[in-house]
């Protein structure tokens, strides 16, 4: 029988989300903790009354509360059913069949996933030894069909961070017909090293028109729940991601929570300094335990556990501990709160103690 669905489909599997269980400290899906504010609760709940309506396709308001808070224009900026819709509509605005995708290897899961759904080609770039982009071999690794480059700053899962001097140097170098997608899903949780210059994509796309800014209320905000991000990019690129965006996939309750969530910016983005300590805090306990934890510029901490990642992870599991393997490679762990990272290092320092 001639397939009913695209051939070429059989051999892409599908994103495979961090999981739970009841009962379980889960610290796997890069979450914050602590739920919405109460300002932001109140304003989803009275927004909930005008759910016969469909959403504001254009999210006026929220184009103009984010165009206030990062000092950029409304046409320079489109909303998402999360950051991560708009990774794959920015592989539909760049890519036909056959052209090709640039990403750093290991990054983010939906990378790879989103370029073949769009029957283009993904080109893996491996990591450093030291878990960070190879952001020379990524220049190497332009042909004639490169058509889009993610850039995840800081990476997920590794938890590597590129400087500004670095970004900068890499787009001069490449071809202003690719586009590059700078992927700041973390960015909220960088701190930049004495003396280095925070590496704020919005400064550095300032002057470059193929470069696009991707950031979500998903994890500092902490919205996971509700599916909203957001792009800056050159206003030609904004009007192509409209065309292909899904209509009204931002929905009004969506729309509602991040305007209050940015209206309450400055107490949501303080948490983000209590999960930096404790990121700290564990780093330097693990590593007294003997693990080796690359210095991390996110909400996570990473293990690369290689062939024991899934064992570990595993037995974090049964310890009630949820974390993210990647097969082979390492173990991903989010930074909870300092009881949840407290079980956490329970169970890895005994585990470490076994192991050794
Ligand atoms: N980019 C990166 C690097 C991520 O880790 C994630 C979420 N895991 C996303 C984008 C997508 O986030 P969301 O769709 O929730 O905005």
């Amino acid at each position: 029988m001639t397939p009913r669905t695209r051939p070429d489909l059989e051999s892409v599997p599908a994103y495979v989300p961090g999981r739970s269980f009841p009962g379980a400290v889960k610290l796997a899906s890069n979450e914050t903790t602590l739920g919405p504010l109460p300002s932001v609760r109140e304003a989803i709940a009275e927004a909930a009354a005008g759910l016969n309506r469909y959403p504001d396709n254009g999210a006026t308001e929220l184009l103009a509360a984010l165009s206030a808070r990062l000092g950029v224009p409304t046409d320079r900026i489109a909303v998402g059913c999360g950051s991560v819709s708009l990774c794959q509509e920015l592989v539909q605005v760049t890519c036909n069949a056959g052209d090709e995708v640039i990403f750093a290897w290991r990054s983010f899961e939906a990378y790879p996933i989103i370029t073949a759904v769009a029957g283009a080609t993904a080109v893996k770039v491996p990591n450093t030894p030291d878990h960070g982009h190879d952001l020379k071999a990524m220049l190497a690794a332009i042909t004639d069909r490169t058509r889009l480059i993610f850039v995840c700053n800081p990476n997920n899962p590794t938890g590597s961070l590129l400087s500004r001097a670095e970004l900068e140097e890499f787009l001069d170098a490449v071809p202003e017909h690719i586009v590059v997608a700078l992927d700041e899903a973390y960015f909220e949780y960088v701190r930049p090293a004495p003396g280095e210059d925070l590496p704020d994509g919005l400064e550095i796309a300032e002057g470059r028109s193929n470069v696009v800014v991707l950031r979500t209320f998903s994890k500092a905000y902490g919205l996971a729940g509700i599916r909203v991000g957001y792009a800056v990019a050159d206003p030609s690129l904004v009007t192509a991601l409209s065309k292909v965006h899904t209509p009204f996939s931002v929905n009004s309750l969506a729309q509602t929570a991040a305007i209050a969530s940015l209206a309450a910016a400055p107490e949501l983005l303080a948490r983000t300094d209590g999960i930096v300590a404790e990121r700290e805090r564990v780093h330097a306990a693990l590593t007294a335990a003997g693990y080796e934890v690359p210095e991390s510029n996110a909400n996570f901490l990473w293990l690369p556990l290689g062939e024991r990642s899934a064992a570990f992870a595993d037995a974090a599991a049964e310890a009630g501990v949820v974390l993210r393997n990647f097969t082979g490679e390492g173990t991903r762990v989010t930074i909870g709160d300092p009881h949840e990272n407290d079980l956490f290092l329970d169970f890895a320092t005994k585990q470490g103690r076994e192991v050794a």
